[in-house]
């Protein structure tokens, strides 16, 4: 095939079969973006929907939690006192004055007592005698005595806690050290509600005396526990004296310094929040605009997260703040592939709505993990994709299979035609030419006249041998080719076909050397035909002798088989042709062998008539040394 053909080829493949499956593989890789870009679009919409969802039963969680605040705060109004959350998952319920928020232990009445208390006028006048004979007149022991005098005049805890705190300070001073302790002890062991103007429970003050000396870490701890477990407020400074307290005591009391630290970061939060509170307001009534009226919840805080809200003043109640811990108040609402809320935006996340300004829900991990893989439509589409595409390919690969052979094909048979005109060519110019001379009669001796009329018989066999190949080959292709089998004598057939060649064999100068076994039994076979493979074998083996001049003829019987074997010393066939050789219209490519006339259907037809006895034909050869063709065919009776 040309070097032109074959591009053209490529051409009209690439046209035929990568133009359109190049089109098809843009189109899958469209529509599987496409899918993957409506699974995104599905997702975010998906996630849209829980997130309101969950933003939905938030909302109401919280303000159920706030309902219930300011109803118990109403129900505790008359009391006075701190207001404790009534709800776990409160954080703090505040009132707001002139815009500012209190902080609760700012509205702790505790204080306010123990100022009442000790302001009483009795009371206050006996404390004054006292601190007259300890401050001014520097006498303690005088002084202590006038204290003990005030405890034993006290009515109210608060005015006992100041006695024993004022008895305890003369008696450190006096030279009773001793019953100082023993004072402090006392005081130590007071309930933890007797808090004085600063805030701090009276306790702490003894504790704080207590642990400048050894002894009494069980005793110190335990007050400390207690007064952690009072379900109060602290005061900020109580909080920074219980944490100087409990550093203390990590030997006794392990847990304490964690659990005064997390006492200690709530009350920070608190008074972040109370500095941040005009902030919050202002962002909180403008976010409420845009929500037509819905409440709304601000987040706050960074080391625990805290929902905030405020109340405008509501009957007896006072305007107020309700912050609501983020954590245990969201617990359970979680969604697929939303997990945990946040004050931090980040591109996962996903804000909650107008009711929740700054507030996210962040995605979960495993979500990003689903949404990298190949949805199972992607996968189909994928599938169908690489499918369609080796089919393609496969189907274009065979077609150009097909397409090539049947194009060597149309080239062998090109070459055929003219080597049959040039085969058919020679022997008839050769019986012209011989018959001419004799029909002038010009020939004086009788042995030339004889020559003669043996070259026109010989050359006029082989033409015969010629038509009956090209004959018997379009029977074959035509599937018309058909055998008489009879018992034949193979003998008799090589010796027929040896005679035949006889005459070109002995002009040409060739010594053949026929081994014939006798007494061999008959074949199957159809004489005719099989004579015609052997002068065909017996032909080709004086074409490619060269230079050699022996041939083998021989016939014999091997394991039930007859073999008819051709041998010639002459070019050989190299290995790679060897099979070639019996393909219709091949031929060796080399340079000599087109110099010799061929039409390449020799050995075509010398293995249909060997297959179609029920035998086979084969080559051994080597180039340069010669060939033997070997034609087995069955045996009747095995021999
Ligand atoms: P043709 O002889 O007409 O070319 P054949 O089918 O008989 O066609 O042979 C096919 C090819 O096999 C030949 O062209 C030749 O190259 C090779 N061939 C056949 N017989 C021999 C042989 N005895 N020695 C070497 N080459 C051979």
């Amino acid at each position: 095939m040309s070097s032109r053909q074959n591009r053209r080829m490529v051409s009209l493949l690439l046209l035929a079969l990568l133009v359109p499956c190049g089109v098809l593989g843009f189109l899958s890789v469209r529509i599987i973006r496409q899918e993957g870009e409506l699974r995104e679009r599905r997702r975010l919409e998906e996630e849209e929907r829980a997130a309101e969802r969950i933003a939905r039963r938030l909302l109401g969680r919280l303000e159920r939690v706030r309902e219930q605040e300011l109803r118990a705060w109403a129900d505790q109004a008359r009391n006075r006192g701190q207001r404790l959350a009534q709800n776990p998952a409160t954080a703090l319920v505040g009132r707001v004055k002139d815009g500012r928020l209190i902080a609760p232990w700012d509205d702790d009445a505790s204080p306010r007592e123990f100022l009442e208390a000790t302001r009483e006028p009795g009371f206050a006048k006996r404390v004054r005698q006292g601190e007259q004979a300890e401050l001014v007149e520097r006498q303690p022991a005088k002084a202590s005595a006038l204290y003990r005098e005030v405890l034993r005049a006290s009515r109210r805890p608060e005015q006992r806690g100041e006695a024993l705190l004022l008895l305890a300070r003369a008696l450190e001073s006096s030279s009773a050290p001793g019953r100082a302790v023993a004072v402090q002890e006392e005081i130590l062991a007071l309930p933890s509600s007797i808090i004085d103007d600063q805030g701090l429970p009276i306790r702490l003050y003894a504790a704080s005396q207590l642990a400048k000396d050894p002894g009494h870490e069980k005793a110190l701890a335990a007050a400390l526990h207690e007064i952690l477990a009072e379900p109060r407020w602290l005061s900020p400074p109580a909080c920074y004296l219980l944490r100087d307290l409990s550093a203390s005591l990590t030997e006794v009391a392990p847990d304490l310094p964690g659990a005064v630290h997390r006492r200690l970061l709530e009350v920070e939060q608190v008074l972040a929040l109370r500095d941040e509170y005009p902030k919050l307001a202002t962002l909180e009534e403008a976010a409420r605009r845009t929500t037509n009226g819905e409440p709304v919840w601000l987040p706050f805080g960074d080391d625990e997260l805290w929902l905030v809200r405020t109340n405008p003043r509501l009957g007896e109640l006072p305007p107020s703040v309700v912050a609501v811990r983020a954590e245990p108040i969201s617990s359970g609402l979680e969604a697929p592939g939303l997990a945990g809320l946040s004050a931090a935006r980040d591109p996962q996340s996903r804000p909650l709505g107008p009711s929740f300004p700054g507030l996210y829900l962040a995605a979960s991990p495993l979500d990003a993990r689903a949404t990298t893989g190949w949805s199972l439509p992607q996968q189909f589409y994928l599938a169908a994709l690489a499918l369609a595409l080796t089919v393609a390919l496969l189907g274009g690969y065979l077609l150009w299979r097909d397409v090539r052979r049947e194009l060597g094909m149309a080239e062998l048979r090109g070459h055929f035609v003219s080597s049959v005109s040039h085969e058919l060519r020679t022997p008839l110019t050769a019986i012209r030419m011989f018959a001419e001379t004799l029909r002038e009669g010009r020939l004086e001796r009788e042995e030339t006249r004889e020559e003669y009329l043996d070259t026109i018989v010989s050359e006029s066999e082989r033409l015969t041998r010629l038509v009956d190949n090209v004959l018997d080959f379009s029977r074959i292709e035509r599937g018309r080719k058909t055998y008489r089998f009879r018992p034949t004598s193979l003998g008799a057939v090589v010796r027929a076909a040896a005679r035949a060649v006889q005459y070109p064999l002995a002009s040409q100068g060739f010594r053949l050397k026929a081994e014939v076994e006798e007494d061999l039994s008959a074949a199957r076979a159809d004489p005719d035909a099989l004579e015609q493979a052997v002068l065909n074998l017996l032909t080709n083996a004086m074409k490619y002798s060269g230079d050699a001049r022996d041939i083998d003829l021989r016939l014999r019987s091997i394991d039930g088989r007859a073999e008819i074997q051709v041998v010639d010393r002459g070019i050989g066939i190299p290995a790679e042709e060897q099979t070639r050789v019996f393909e219709k219209f091949y031929r060796s490519p080399t340079r000599e062998n087109e110099l010799l006339p061929g039409t390449g259907l020799g050995l075509t037809l010398v293995e249909h008539v060997a297959r179609a006895h029920g035998g086979s034909v084969a080559v051994e050869s080597r180039p340069g040394e010669g060939s033997t063709f070997s034609i087995r065919i069955p045996l009747e009776g095995g021999r």
